[in-house]
């Protein structure tokens, strides 16, 4: 099969042809459709000090898909040949104190598909029977393909709790623009974006967010209290990583607010604990991955219930073999979502 592989440390992926991967009695083979391109997989790509202390070559990168089940292990019940189907992309050991305590997500043993073990960029991929979702058929393929970052938004905006509620979201990459509409659905009363890239806030506005700021616009923070009757917002979703971006956000989260941080910030960040954090009394999140797997059919009743759009979100759909264009574009400032699709001809 083809398969985009991490084949030596250093930038860049090669298109190789590799043997199958192979199945356990309960894992699940599953033929890739389409696969969506994550800014972990730009990470690789680049080779990284992140990818360089994590990855270990060589490895199939690619951990957002969907596809056909292909073949199934002995002791696999609940999928079947010829599902539709989606995955989990992180794998729990289903043995440690957060998997036994309902925290999958965090677990401490945690194997991320395309990251720790290989993952879909190839024809085939091989899933534990538990990380399979089975898809609702009103699901796109290419939404299916990036049901992963979509669960990330999905979970950041549940664990923040945004009803009724003003909402700044720093960062309108692939997951802060996701955001967008599931807050709406969830009930967000204002939702404001910031970002530093000008068609990504016009991507925001067009989702549904009442405001879209520029991160230098010089009175920014005074807009923002214009918008929330002097307070600042309810709620903060981070989702840049950026340490500008991070502290922006929590100066403009009113007293007693909530934030939830997804974003991963490539070094330590310095921040004001004292103003920003402590004498607000701010409630700061963490968050890590979805919940497994409330935050699955979370996603899924949001889309068969036509209460989220993604089409503005997936900028590019583009075959396999031009997977040099896919990462040249994700460096660019032109694309938002990218997404690998494999039955289509080169
Ligand atoms: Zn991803
Ligand atoms: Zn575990």
């Amino acid at each position: 099969m083809r398969a985009l592989v991490k084949s030596a440390p250093g930038p860049g992926l090669d298109l190789l042809e590799v043997p199958l991967p192979a199945i356990g009695p309960t894992d699940v083979l599953i033929r890739v459709r389409m696969a969506g391109i994550c800014g972990t997989d730009g990470h690789i790509w680049e080779w990284d000090r992140w990818s360089q202390s994590r990855i270990h070559p060589p490895l199939i990168v690619g951990h957002e898909f969907v596809g056909t089940v292909a073949a199934v292990g002995d002791a696999v019940h609940r999928v079947n040949l010829g599902d539709r189907v989606a995955a989990e992309s992180h794998i729990s050991c289903q043995n440690c104190l957060l998997c036994r305590t309902g925290q999958e997500y965090i677990c401490e043993r945690v194997q991320i598909l395309g990251v720790d073990r290989d993952g879909a960029f190839a024809d085939y991929v091989a899933v534990p029977e538990h990380n399979v979702w089975q898809l609702d058929p009103a699901v796109p393929d290419a939404w299916a393909a990036v049901f992963d970052p979509l669960g990330n938004a999905v979970h950041t905006v549940m664990a923040a709790g945004v009803s009724a509620k003003s909402v700044v979201i720093t960062g309108v990459g692939s997951i802060g623009l996701m955001a967008i509409p599931v807050a709406r659905a969830a009930g967000a009363a204002r939702v404001i974006a910031i970002d530093v890239n000008p068609k990504k806030l016009e991507i925001a506005q067009s989702l549904g967010a009442d405001a879209a700021f520029d991160a230098t616009t010089p009175d920014l923070r005074q807009r923002v209290l214009d918008l929330t009757g002097g307070h600042g917002t309810d709620v903060l979703l981070e989702m840049s990583g950026s340490g500008a971006a991070i502290n922006l956000g929590l100066s403009l989260v009113r007293n007693g607010g909530r934030a939830a941080l997804l974003g991963l910030p490539a070094d330590n960040v310095s921040l004001n604990l004292a103003e920003n954090i402590i004498f607000k009394g701010l409630t700061v999140l963490g968050i890590n991955g979805r919940s497994m797997f409330a935050t699955w059919y979370q996603m899924q009743t949001l889309v068969t219930a036509r209460r989220i759009d993604l089409d503005p979100i997936i900028t590019h759909i583009l075959p396999l073999a031009r997977y040099r264009d896919a990462f040249t574009l994700l460096n660019g400032g032109s694309a938002v979502k990218i997404v690998l699709d494999l039955t289509a001809a080169d």
